[in-house]
């Protein structure tokens, strides 16, 4: 057939989260939805603020049709971008201003974007480091570029600085984190990104190049034990933020977040053309204009990240007692467990036997691992437990 091979083998199979999450609503239909303990996929349980509510309703009452629903300006309405610069100038030890905001249709579409307007040359690498949000290597491959995978420091799962620096080369374009991770939950304190920057400076100096870092942050404020995010531009320059307001507003749906180049990241005016440049490129066009205008009255607001904070302690004490070892979490909405055989595949398939749908972390690059969604309702977690400690016994018994 005369189409792109890349693109139809991308859009014939389904991601393993995607084929869990499928998986679990045919078995639904045969044992009983309340009988299916899905921790499949990520997608937020609790609702939307009141204030996305009440924004909605008022800006329905108040605005014309073709300003809630017309095109804005391709990098988003100014009165956002400006708004935003204010808020993070209040919040964040930083001097932003409109032009370094540019309003995207979420998390994806920013890393998307980003990569595109980043990548020059098909020789130019970009390195995550396991495990990994799985569409990193799609986004980066569409973008031209190559993917480097640092393998993951296993059980501790912050940076292992001895392998990312072996592979910084004069090639590397950027490095992608994700703190508060998916999934291993894991935030990086200060020490960690004080010392990435160090390395990055050093690696750029040697090399003579500028190395990007790009932070993915759809869950900066889904953070637990009174952590407080770190601002990652005024540690390491050359940041550039990818953020989204799907899980800190519970907005999946509805497509809207940004990119933030601050006017200290190299070549920054450059960047952020090139960031228009992609975005028109990939058709984006613009972020919808009724979110736009949304997330603008809602600003320094989340959900309930305290109903995430209840889930992980009720799975984390749960599944830790029966003899689980997992990675406590200091963000996000995920538990990273250690499968307990090697083939995390397999170990996935005999938890189904017990309507368990627990995701194995193979296609994060860590084989080994499963990743537990718990964006769940409480009660699911409850009903679960006694699933979780007959595949326990299960493997106790073989042993
Ligand atoms: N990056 C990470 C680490 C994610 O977990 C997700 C979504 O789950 C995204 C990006 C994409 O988020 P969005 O819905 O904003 O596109």
């Amino acid at each position: 057939m005369n189409l792109s091979q890349e693109m139809l083998e991308l859009g014939s199979k389904r991601s393993v989260i995607r084929e869990l999450f499928e998986y679990g609503k045919r078995q639904a239909a045969i044992v009983g939805a309340e009988n299916v303990y899905d921790y499949s996929i990520g997608k937020p349980t609790v609702p939307a603020p009141e204030c996305v509510k009440e924004a909605i309703l008022s800006l329905l009452e108040t605005e014309p049709s073709d300003v809630l629903h017309g095109y804005t300006s391709a990098q988003g309405d100014l009165e956002l971008r400006a708004g935003l610069a204010a808020y993070m100038n209040a919040s964040y030890p930083c001097k932003l201003h409109a032009d370094d905001f540019y309003i995207t249709c979420g998390a994806a579409a920013s890393l998307a974007i980003t990569l595109k307007a980043l990548t020059a040359a098909e020789t130019d690498e970009f390195i995550v480091l396991a495990p990994y949000f799985p569409e990193y290597p799609v986004f980066i491959r569409n973008a031209g570029a190559r993917t480097v995978v640092v393998p993951p420091d296993m059980g501790k799962f912050e940076i292992p600085f001895d392998l990312l620096a072996a592979a910084l080369t004069p090639n590397t374009k950027g490095v992608i984190i994700n703190s508060p991770n998916n999934p291993t939950g894991i935030v990086y304190p200060d020490a960690v990104l004080k010392e990435l920057a160090e390395l990055l400076r050093r690696k750029s100096a040697e090399f003579g190049t500028a190395i990007y870092l790009i932070s993915d942050e759809p869950y900066r404020e889904v953070v637990y034990d009174g952590i407080t995010p770190a601002y990652i531009p005024a540690i390491y320059e050359n940041t550039i933020v990818c953020y989204s307001y799907s899980k800190s507003l519970s907005l999946t749906g509805e497509r809207i977040g940004y990119i933030l180049v601050p006017s200290h990241v190299e070549e920054a005016r450059a960047v952020y053309a090139a960031v228009c440049g992609a975005g028109r490129a990939l058709g984006y066009v613009c972020a919808p204009s009724l979110f736009q205008k949304v997330v603008l009255k809602c600003l320094g607001e989340t959900a309930d990240i305290s109903a995430y904070d209840y889930n992980r302690t009720l799975l984390y004490d749960a599944l830790s007692e029966m003899g689980y070892d997992c990675v406590k979490p200091g963000g996000a909405f995920y538990l990273f467990v250690r499968a307990l055989e090697a083939d995390a595949v397999a170990f996935s398939e005999k938890a189904k036997a017990f309507n368990l749908l627990l995701v194995p972390a193979d296609d994060f690059g860590c084989p080994g691992y499963v990743r537990i969604s718990y964006c769940v309702q409480p009660d699911m977690i409850r009903r679960s437990l006694p699933a979780f400690r007959q595949l326990r016994e299960l493997y106790s018994n073989e042993a």
